[in-house]
């Protein structure tokens, strides 16, 4: 008997207790390795000291404050430290309570900021099928999961969807990478000259795509060319790190990966690595201006933004990571982890596709390899995956279904920086033996 309206009404959820680094422990003594550290959350696995005792610090000196009144030592602190590791142009920040939350002040910075600069006109968003922004409603319309989107469609704001760069689905024959990435760019003019590049205030795009895709990168010079863009048309480009950034793809953003620098960008999952919910969008000096000079202020905010405990938790969670160099375990893993899955997945005959960057990986499951047919959504694959994988005592993140058409059924990993070889190694023997029971189980 429960009273909380969970997401699945009708199934059953075990009770987790307790964690303690890569593991999770539920009531009845299971224990499971957070491989996907839930939604690419937990970025230092669970109870690290560290983070423990900086929470404790921070209850004990100052839980809240509203930010009308006050600032706090805390969250300048960690302004200070994310600022001085942004990619340069990326002067400020501002704290939410997650990755939602931090889409939304991002769309609304773009449009204050023409707002602000006289182009008030421009209020179209280019964002592109295939992604997820958040489930709010900002964040939702900017989504390209139809979906999610169907039912609440009369809410959201105008927003128009290209095709995502996703190579092992788009790329066509015979078409090289560089081709391939610079035609899939050109979607985005081919867009802002449709609507009217006057209308047009930011294109979204997540770096590396997560939820609804499994960890799909860009192909290299894909987001060079569409940052060109967006300068050619004074649009502004917003990238959401919500999942790939705070150094899931081996370094702290990815969009470092791709060369490119946005106006605005958003991070939450790894930030705080689930210890508190907090989120927070970069912007650029230019946009900060605009309202410094301009109206003198940033018209949204949150009762809770700015949360010094968040704050707290996410300073402590940064520190660590860069004192105990873990980018450098999140690229050795990284590789060991493609290795492995490449070992065991490579030839399997349901694996159409693995891919990825560090420690966010992505595994596409096919009915035929060929055709790369999916398997039917009725037959729940990756429902049975999580599963299967669950009673072998591990934890991934599946996903699938029909999305726009492209029907698939993804597993996405990324488990703690934290992890070592021998667990990597463990992960992708559970996951072969819960992969092979849930399709015989299918069929
Ligand atoms: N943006 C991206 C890329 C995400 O993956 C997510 C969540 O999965 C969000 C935004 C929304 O974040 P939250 O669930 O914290 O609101």
């Amino acid at each position: 008997m429960t009273r909380i309206l969970h997401r699945q009404i009708h199934a059953t959820l075990r009770t987790a207790v307790g964690g303690k680094g890569v593991e999770l422990f539920d009531r009845d003594g299971r224990r499971y390795i957070d491989a996907s550290g839930g939604a690419a959350v937990s970025c230092l696995g669970h109870g690290h000291p560290d983070v423990i005792a900086a929470l404790h610090a921070q209850a004990d000196a100052l839980a809240y404050a509203h930010t009308s009144f006050f600032t706090s030592d805390v969250a300048e602190a960690l302004a200070e430290r994310l600022v001085a590791d942004a990619p340069a142009g990326l002067d400020y920040v501002y704290f939410v309570s997650g990755g939602s939350e931090a889409v939304e002040a991002a769309l609304k910075m773009a449009r204050q900021y023409f707002v602000e600069v006289g182009q008030p006109q421009r209020a179209r968003i280019i964002a592109r099928r295939q992604s997820y922004h958040g489930n709010t409603l900002g964040a939702l319309a900017a989504g390209g999961n139809a979906w999610r989107r169907a039912q609440f469609k009369p809410l959201l704001a105008e927003t128009h969807h290209i095709d995502p760069c996703y190579a092992y689905r788009y790329r066509e024959a015979g078409e090289t990478e560089a081709d391939y990435g610079l035609r899939a760019a050109q979607a985005l003019e081919d867009k802002i000259l449709e609507l009217g590049p006057e209308t047009v205030m930011a294109f979204v795009a997540e770096p590396v795509v997560g939820a609804t895709a499994g960890a799909v990168p860009a192909v290299a010079g894909y987001f060079r060319r569409i940052r060109e863009i967006c300068d050619r048309y004074g649009v502004l480009l917003l990238l959401d790190e919500v999942m790939c950034g705070m150094g899931r793809t081996g370094t702290l953003h990815a969009c470092e990966q791709d060369g490119v620098v946005p106006d605005l960008m958003t991070v939450a999952k790894g930030l705080g690595g689930g210890y508190q919910p907090i989120g927070a969008t970069f912007l650029s000096g230019r946009i900060y201006e605009a309202f410094a000079k301009g109206s003198g202020l940033f018209q949204h905010g949150h009762t809770y933004i700015c949360h010094p405990m968040a704050c707290a938790a996410a300073l402590a969670v940064q520190e660590v990571i860069a004192r105990d160099r873990l980018l450098d375990n999140v690229q050795a893993m990284g590789a060991h982890l493609a290795r492995r899955l490449g070992e065991r997945f490579g030839n399997h005959p349901h694996v159409g596709d693995i891919r990825g960057r560090g420690l966010f990986m992505g595994v596409e499951l096919v009915e035929d390899r060929g055709s790369k047919a999916a398997f039917d959504p009725a037959r729940k694959l990756n429902a049975r995956i999580k599963h299967a994988a669950m009673d072998r005592g591990l934890a991934v993140y599946p996903a699938g279904g029909t999305i726009d058409g492209i029907r698939g059924d993804h597993i996405l990993l990324a488990p703690p920086f934290i992890i070592d070889a021998a667990t990597v190694d463990t992960v992708v023997e559970r996951l072969g033996e819960a992969v092979d029971a849930a399709i015989a189980q299918a069929a």
